[in-house]
């Protein structure tokens, strides 16, 4: 059953949430429900072929990085929170205005909610992000004299900060080896057979076992940009992907 045609065919008059694997709209929201009515590609990717699809992202990308624009892990942190549910192109158009004012805890929380609203307000949730980001620079002066801690608990602690932005940050800012799964690898996950998993904690657990030790530090960039740009939601673009012949998904675009 082709996944694509089901939703857009099917589905779409009802919905109003997205399909991880076509961004079709889609009937029920949460991963495990989309994923027992459409599972992940019936074949995994061959252990002995994993290490070659991560060389293959390497070849075409040997430095990846993340695509928001910081200077300090704290803006790092800062643009992480505000990506949620936003691109990186509408959050770097922001940031630049706003870190040009306050790059720090201290002059972010100066600003204050309204006026943190003011240069975040093109942003989904800004409401609820900007409460979140002084409630932050409050916390990161009291707790840990204004510098982003290095470690999960500490940043799980952080209001507006859950598990994904965490792994960026820790993986972004501090070169630890964690993998953020965001929609993006969640289905590059799922269709490729990759890291086939229900929900996004048990694609995180998969990619973390699978991926060799070498490529583990950049996984998470290869696999988002990979998603972003080559397998897309709607139109994956096979024709031109470097792990064509390595990939499960039964319905590659000719
Ligand atoms: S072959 Fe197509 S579906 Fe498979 S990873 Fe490449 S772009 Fe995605």
């Amino acid at each position: 059953m082709r996944i694509g045609m089901v939703c857009r065919a099917r589905l779409v008059r009802f919905s109003s949430f997205l399909c991880p694997f076509c961004t079709a709209p889609f009937l029920f929201g949460t991963e495990s429900r989309i994923l027992r009515r459409f599972p992940a590609s019936p074949s995994v990717v061959k252990k002995a072929d994993i290490a070659q699809f991560y060389s293959r992202l390497q070849a075409a990308n040997p430095a990846p990085t993340t695509e928001l624009g910081y200077a300090t892990p704290f803006q790092l942190l800062v643009a992480v929170i505000l990506s949620a549910q936003a691109t990186d192109i509408s959050v770097n158009k922001a940031t630049k205005k706003l870190f040009a004012v306050a790059p720090t805890p201290e002059t972010l929380l100066a600003l204050g909610v309204e006026g943190l609203t003011e240069y975040i307000r093109a942003i989904g949730l800004y409401r609820t992000k900007a409460k979140n980001l002084i409630a932050t620079c409050q916390l990161l002066l009291e707790r840990h004299g204004g510098a982003v801690p290095a470690t999960r608990a500490a940043l799980e602690a952080l209001p507006g900060v859950g598990r994904k932005t965490a792994n960026v940050v820790l993986n972004t800012a501090f070169g630890q080896p964690t993998i953020a799964v965001d929609t993006h690898i969640f289905r590059v996950s799922n269709r490729t057979g990759l890291a086939p998993g229900k929900t996004v904690g048990e694609v995180e657990a998969k990619l973390l076992r699978v991926t060799p030790g070498e490529f583990r530090q950049n996984a998470h960039h290869w696999l988002i940009l990979h998603g972003r740009y080559i397998c897309k939601a709607r139109q994956p673009e096979c024709p031109r992907c470097p792990v064509a012949d390595l990939c499960a998904w039964p319905d590659k675009t000719a």
